[in-house]
């Protein structure tokens, strides 16, 4: 059907779009794959075949036309129409980012004898998304110099609720299961991953700062309750760096995570103290402890990557060398979420970093490159995947009290929306609580992050 139409993608593109949906629907390793996969004239093969998929492939001009399309324009499918029998455990419409133009959407996908067909283009689908290719192209910033969600195909789709290379990946499962039914599978299983950015550990910053919160109390809150409030506390602080509610909220975020049988990952800053980064030094005798402390009782400590770092990887791998020197770091998010595509990864990898967690945006929660899955780095402009693992960030606290300036209540049922639709589709839900957010630092919100734990650990063990 394709007639060996050639693609816009290279040999190594396609085979990472192929990998990387493989692992989603269940198999870990190609070479363990039934399936013949054919994309126009590209052909990938395991041992045992039993089947045929052919997806046809959209054409170059596809690419640029995605991103100057209007809401409204992309034909959509139903997704339930992707599974066999038209039967399957998702449901909703999505459009279609990429399809040959002669493609029949009315039937999306079709069985004839021993081959399936994709009508739709879920390889270069899986590229644009999993790459971030259309952030290489753009060069709409925000204040913090970053790729704004509504500059994205998704918010202009309306899709960034939904995890749609995942979703594609679900339908692949279903057909392997009526194709080559002996296989063996991975089960779908969510996990959860919740983190927490330690940008401050500190009220105010320096003397200055002291300075301005006192004033502050008298000028704009009128109140000398709160003056001398304020007063003792910072006294207290000058004296005892721990006494500070953001070094108590560390404390206090490990202890409500463990009280639920979760765990999750620390990042700290390890730049040298600024405006821009934290207010103070990993490398101190108390913080060294406090990280330690935290170590020891089973989280994982990662980097949190300096505001000046994400195009700089010399820096960078300084900064994780100093955090390396006080325990062993594999992991890293970057502060802001600063983070420019493919640029930040490029960095990471010279820093020697494992596995980043940032993509995510700032300003909106969702699924910013369509997946929940962890997934392998696919450095579009050099044409190879990257030794780099991405866990994207799913949803972040100052999302949604600052940006989307949501109710706790709202903000609760919106996050564990979010969490099942991670859930069906056997994902990570990646979840960021700042130490500065907890320990009525937010009034009323505490209690949110309790009932959105409590949430999370229902859906975790499937009773969600
Ligand atoms: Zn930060």
């Amino acid at each position: 059907m394709n007639g060996g139409r050639p693609s816009p993608l290279s040999v190594n593109a396609v085979r990472y779009a192929w990998e990387e949906l493989l692992a989603r629907a269940g198999i870990s390793t190609p070479e363990t794959c039934p399936l013949r996969l054919r994309y126009g004239a590209m052909e990938f093969g395991g041992d045992s075949v039993q089947a045929t998929v052919d997806v046809r492939c959209a054409d170059e001009h596809a690419w640029t036309a995605l991103l100057h399309a209007i809401r409204g324009e992309l034909p959509e499918v139903e997704l339930a129409d992707l599974f066999p029998d038209h039967r399957g455990a998702l449901h909703g419409r999505r459009p279609v980012l990429f399809a040959p133009p002669d493609a029949v959407l009315d039937e999306p996908v079709r069985l004839r004898g021993d081959t399936l067909t994709f009508e739709i283009d879920v390889i270069a689908t899986t590229v644009f998304m999993l790459s971030r290719w259309e952030e290489t192209v753009s060069t709409v910033m925000d204040a913090h110099e970053r790729f704004p969600s509504n500059a994205s195909v998704a918010v202009t789709h309306g899709f960034l609720d939904h995890p749609i290379v995942d979703e594609v990946a679900m339908a692949l499962r279903s057909w392997i299961q009526v194709l080559a039914h002996s296989t063996e599978l991975r089960p779908l299983r969510m996990t959860v991953a919740l983190s927490h950015d330690v940008d401050r550990l500190r009220s105010v910053r320096g003397l200055r700062g002291s300075v301005r919160r006192l004033v502050g109390d008298v000028v704009r809150r009128r109140s000398l309750a709160a003056l001398s409030a304020s007063a003792l506390q910072l006294r207290r602080e000058w004296r005892d760096q721990t006494s500070a509610p953001a070094w108590a909220g560390v404390l206090d975020l490990a202890r409500r995570s463990r009280s639920v049988g979760l765990s999750g990952t620390f990042f700290f800053i390890a730049a040298p103290q600024s405006d821009a980064d934290g207010d103070y030094s990993v490398d101190s005798p108390t913080v060294t402890e406090l990280v330690r402390q935290l170590a020891a009782a089973g989280f994982e400590i990662g980097l949190h990557g300096g505001y000046h770092t994400q195009c700089d990887g010399v820096e960078l791998a300084r900064q994780r060398r100093t955090l390396a020197n006080v325990i062993p770091v594999r992991i890293s998010r970057q502060h802001y979420l600063r983070f420019r595509t493919p640029d930040t990864w490029r960095a990471l990898v010279e820093a020697g970093i494992e596995i980043d967690t940032t993509v995510g945006y700032a300003d909106q929660e969702g699924f910013r490159a369509g997946t929940c899955h962890a997934f392998r780095v696919f450095d579009i402009e050099r044409d190879e995947v990257l030794p780099l693992v991405e866990l994207p960030l799913i949803v972040m606290d100052v999302t949604l009290r600052s940006y989307r300036e949501l109710s706790p209540a709202a903000a609760v049922s919106r996050t564990l929306e979010l969490a099942e639709r991670c859930a069906r589709v056997g994902g990570t839900f990646s979840l960021l609580w700042h130490n500065t957010s907890i320990g009525n630092q937010w009034p009323g919100w505490d209690d949110a992050y309790d009932r959105i734990l409590a949430g999370l650990s229902l859906i975790q063990r499937g009773d969600g």
